[in-house]
């Protein structure tokens, strides 16, 4: 039974013993009223009336039969017959009593038989004085008396009679009157116990009811605000109870799992991530604190860094999605594996070459010691293009290169270009330049459209080591000015299209094998292009060539007019 429940019920059990107070109080005066007015009021009392009545009014037809007999005034005999008749009137009313008082029937009719004995003795002593028989007038009167003391026991034992009812009845109204106070005590203990038991209970529960209820909104409004909390917060903060099954997923679960907050919450957490039971076998120390990473596969491998503690009814996991960092963490040491691959290849030439002059330089023909010097400004060339690129990336990444624009002579630009390259290109390729001329000037940066031109040149050289045609074309397009490097080289996967302009992004080694580079060219390219506001892409597919495009935003004046 709940306490409210209880309560109520105690309550419902007040209300009705304070109702039963309120009937018995109400039904016992009204029930010694009745039986008061029936036996006391209705017919004890005027019975007695009537008894003292009758008495005096044959006392005084006793008296009037005196006074004849002394004068024999025929006034006074009128008058005795009178009182006589009085006294039968009484008595006839007397007899409406033998219903109501039983009992008195006999006396009644008694006290009738008793009153005209009396009424005999007084005729005989009337007559009596009318013959003016003094003696038997008096002998007359003494037999009155005899008989009238007889009708006066009567009628006193009529009064007694009368006394015992109206005793009766106040005997009747005090059992009553005792019941009620018994009745009335009893209730009222019972509901003054009920009353304190409520009092001292009720407000001691109602209290702790209270207190519950204020502990269990504080504790939903807290639930309810970390819970809001942590809608903003960008990691996934996932709750299990102690099975594994998930109570909460936070917005920030849903990104790094990609699994919607419904389809998630009341399923096993294993069950959801494939992988999740690896990380409770690696990883124990997480639940002290730790962390661990998790590969997970979805739509492609997300790799998630999980930290949790275990609370006792469960545990709380914190998850962040560490695919990119870790991306980048291996591109990163990729990068140092091959810059420093790149670096040495240069400077072992440069010193093998400078140790080949100190030592002997003396015994070499001049040509073989021009060829040593050449390469030492070759290879020293091509660090210093190295490093550049490094520290063109770097600045790039932080935002410290200034790009100007304006109108520019992309042709002639293009032209210098392909022909500073045609310098030292292999034999076996075939440089081409493409383009109409009186093109319309193209809004840029002279000198970043050059090394755009140039980065995408050498790769094209480069990843064509069997030699072929490289072709650079210009052409409009719509608004812009369309660039285009082709070259018949090795080629890559077309989905590794937009991967390329990544930085440190070199495609699989196997494919690109023997051929140097850093991986920061084409994000170079991509960078500069973006911020002259073009845009640029890649064509290719694997021993098929490849073709590399940009466009920049032609210019609204000719070359020179700015
Ligand atoms: P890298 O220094 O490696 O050349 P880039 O950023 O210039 O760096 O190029 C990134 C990757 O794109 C290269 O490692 C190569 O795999 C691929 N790539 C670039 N240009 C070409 C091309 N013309 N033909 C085939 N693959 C290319």
């Amino acid at each position: 039974m709940t306490v409210a429940t209880k309560l109520r019920l105690a309550s419902g059990v007040v209300i009705a013993v304070l109702v039963a107070i309120l009937a018995v109080a109400l039904y016992v005066p009204t029930r010694l009223n009745n039986a008061s007015n029936e036996k006391y009021g209705n017919d004890a009392i005027p019975f007695q009336g009537d008894v003292q009545a009758l008495l005096r009014q044959k006392t005084e037809q006793k008296a009037l039969a005196d006074r004849y007999s002394l004068t024999l005034d025929n006034d006074i005999e009128q008058e005795y017959f009178s009182a006589a008749l009085s006294v039968n009137d009484r008595l006839n009313a007397l007899t409406s009593y033998r219903d109501r008082l039983p009992g008195l029937n006999r006396l009644i009719v008694q006290a009738a038989s008793r009153s005209s004995d009396v009424d005999g003795a007084l005729l005989l002593q009337m007559d009596l004085a009318r013959a003016r028989d003094t003696s038997g007038v008096r002998a007359a009167q003494r037999r009155v008396d005899r008989q009238f003391a007889r009708f006066g026991f009567t009628a006193d034992l009529m009064l007694a009679q009368a006394k015992r009812f109206t005793d009766e009845a106040l005997q009747e109204q005090d059992q009553t009157y005792d019941q009620l106070l018994i009745s009335l005590s009893a209730l009222g203990a019972l509901g003054i116990t009920l009353a304190l038991a409520l009092f001292l209970v009720v407000p001691r529960r109602v209290g702790q009811l209270y207190e519950s209820e204020q502990r269990n909104r504080r504790e939903a409004e807290s639930r309810a605000e970390a819970a809001r909390a942590l809608e903003h917060v960008s990691d996934g903060v996932i709750l299990t109870d102690s099975e594994g099954v998930i109570q909460f997923w936070n917005p920030g679960a849903t990104t790094a799992t990609g699994i919607a907050e419904h389809a998630a919450i009341g399923r096993p957490l294993h069950r959801l991530l494939p992988n999740w039971g690896r990380l409770s076998l690696q990883h124990d120390g997480l639940h002290g604190g730790g962390s661990a990473l998790v590969p997970v596969q979805l739509e492609s491998e997300r790799w998630l860094s999980v930290t949790s503690v275990d609370f006792g009814e469960g545990v709380v996991y914190a998850i962040r999605d560490v695919t990119e960092e870790r991306a980048l963490e291996t591109m990163r040491s990729d990068f140092v594996a091959t810059a420093s691959h790149e670096l040495r290849t240069p400077l072992t030439s440069i010193s093998g070459a400078a140790r080949t002059l100190v030592r002997h330089g003396d015994s070499l023909t001049p040509d073989r010691r021009e060829a040593f010097l050449q390469m030492i400004v070759t290879e020293s060339d091509r660090l210093a293009g190295i490093v550049d690129q490094i520290l063109l990336a770097n600045r790039i990444e932080a935002g410290q290169i200034e790009i100007t624009s304006e109108p520019v002579d992309a042709l002639s630009i293009a032209r210098s270009v392909v022909d500073a390259v045609a310098l030292h290109a292999p034999p076996r390729i075939r440089l081409r330049l493409d383009a109409d001329n009186g093109l319309q000037a193209v809004a840029c940066d002279p000198d970043r459209l050059r090394q755009v031109l140039r980065n995408l040149l050498d790769n094209a050289i480069k990843y064509s080591p069997r030699g072929g045609d490289v072709r650079v074309s210009l052409e409009p397009n719509g608004s812009a000015m369309r660039f285009a490097v082709h070259d018949e080289g090795i080629g890559f996967e077309p989905s590794d299209a937009d991967a390329i302009f990544e930085r440190f992004r070199r495609l699989d080694p196997s494919m690109t094998r023997g051929i140097g580079g850093t991986g920061l060219g084409l994000y170079i390219c991509r960078e500069l292009v973006e911020r002259m506001s073009g845009r640029i892409w890649a064509e290719s597919r694997p021993g098929a060539g490849s073709s590399f495009y940009f466009e920049l935003p032609l210019a609204r004046e000719a070359v020179g007019a700015g």
